[in-house]
């Protein structure tokens, strides 16, 4: 369809905060309405899709996060097996009624309705691209302030050079499933009523013979034990951009799986931001949380502290009467921001420090305060 995307939460009609719950149950009152078996207006299969396009998105955290942070752009790379394969139908349906071609899941792609509707996804159309990677980075706290080059190691399957792919040992060959020819489906026919007549309704399931592979191999390959690819080790560098919030997928084109296809471009790399765990400071945005623990006369009194920054250290004055639990902002101390606007700040939460043992000198003085207190 022409013209702009509607935002996915507008889409189903939730809040930007709305959660999982709010958002199945969004999704299956709209997909009623608008599933083509059941709406036959012209505009509903297209409603469906955007709707079924939505939901794959926001019930994902992963990708609700990556469209959160970057919109459309953040989403476009994942094929309909990305956006499908994790739904299960049964959970939000029940015994609804509906028939979804025996995919049981969406997940299952060359036939059914989602098949169907969403071939047409991605730019090309055919042939398809090879799947996308995710990897996860932790990054350190510094360098995710100044930016950085990070080398970032993956596995990446490749076709197993032994049996080219085919997963039987060199010199043998899988054998055939009998019982579907090969395709790894069986397809029944049966008649439905529908209004005045009657129609015929296909179901397509997967072959109980092969569980879907269409063959058997009897003689496994060596080398990568029947599946036809091994895992290779692959090192890449990527730019970690100033500010990079946590969870920031970084797309690198052309370094996912190789398409099935021949002429079939190559999927994407996301490399997934996490911020590395740190002695110091925990990460909440831009800002940066830290304890501080007070003495009681410096609490009571007042004092300056050196306090660490990602920048080194610098003078924080501690007002007196500073209460367990106050916190004390310090200004533009936190990590950059993101897109070069401005800082985050530094927060220190203030917590007093009791001490178990004092001296004898210090029980003196503290039982005189005590005095003092009580006059
Ligand atoms: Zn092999
Ligand atoms: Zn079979």
């Amino acid at each position: 369809m022409a013209g702009a995307q509607q935002d996915y939460y507008e889409v189903l009609g939730v809040p930007r905060d709305a959660d999982l719950k709010a958002i199945k149950s969004a999704f299956r009152k709209l997909a009623m309405k608008y599933h083509p078996d059941r709406n036959k207006a012209p505009e509903a299969e297209e409603k469906f899709k955007q709707i079924a396009e939505a939901y794959a998105i926001l019930s994902d955290p992963q990708k609700r996060n990556e469209y959160d942070a970057h919109g459309f752009a953040g989403v476009e790379g994942f094929s309909a097996e990305d956006l499908f394969s994790g739904i299960d139908l049964s959970d939000i349906f029940g015994d609804s009624g509906f028939d979804f071609g025996g995919l049981g899941g969406l997940g299952g792609l060359g036939g059914g309705l989602f098949g169907d509707l969403f071939h047409h996804r991605g730019q090309h159309a055919r042939p398809s691209r090879g799947r996308d990677i995710q990897v996860q980075l932790a990054v350190p706290l510094e360098k995710i302030n100044s930016g950085s080059e990070e080398i970032v190691h993956f596995q990446r399957p490749m076709q197993c050079p032994g049996c080219k792919g085919s997963g039987a040992e060199p010199g043998t060959a899988p054998r055939k499933c009998e019982a579907c020819g090969g395709s790894g489906r069986q397809v029944q026919s049966r008649q439905q009523k529908q209004g005045q007549g009657t129609v015929q309704v296909q179901q397509i399931t997967t072959c109980p013979v092969c569980h879907g592979r269409g063959e058997f191999i009897d003689h496994p390959c060596h080398s990568c034990k029947g599946s036809g690819r091994i895992q290779k080790d692959d090192k890449l560098k990527v730019t970690i951009p100033p500010g990079a919030d946590e969870g920031m997928a970084l797309r690198i084109r052309g370094h996912g799986l190789p398409s099935d296809e021949a002429g079939g471009e190559p999927g994407d790399l996301y490399v997934i931001v996490r911020t590395a765990a740190d002695p110091r400071f925990v990460r909440h945005g831009a800002d940066l949380w830290h304890t501080v623990q007070l003495d009681i006369p410096d609490a009571v009194l007042g004092t300056t502290l050196r306090i660490d920054t990602l920048e080194g250290k610098v003078d924080v004055k501690i007002p007196p009467g500073t209460q367990a639990d106050e916190v004390l902002r310090v200004k533009g101390k936190g990590l950059v921001k993101f897109g070069g606007y401005g800082r985050g700040d530094l927060n220190l939460r203030l917590t007093l420090r009791i001490p178990e043992k004092i001296s004898d000198e210090e029980k003196r003085l503290y039982e005189q305060l005590r005095g003092v207190r009580k006059a």
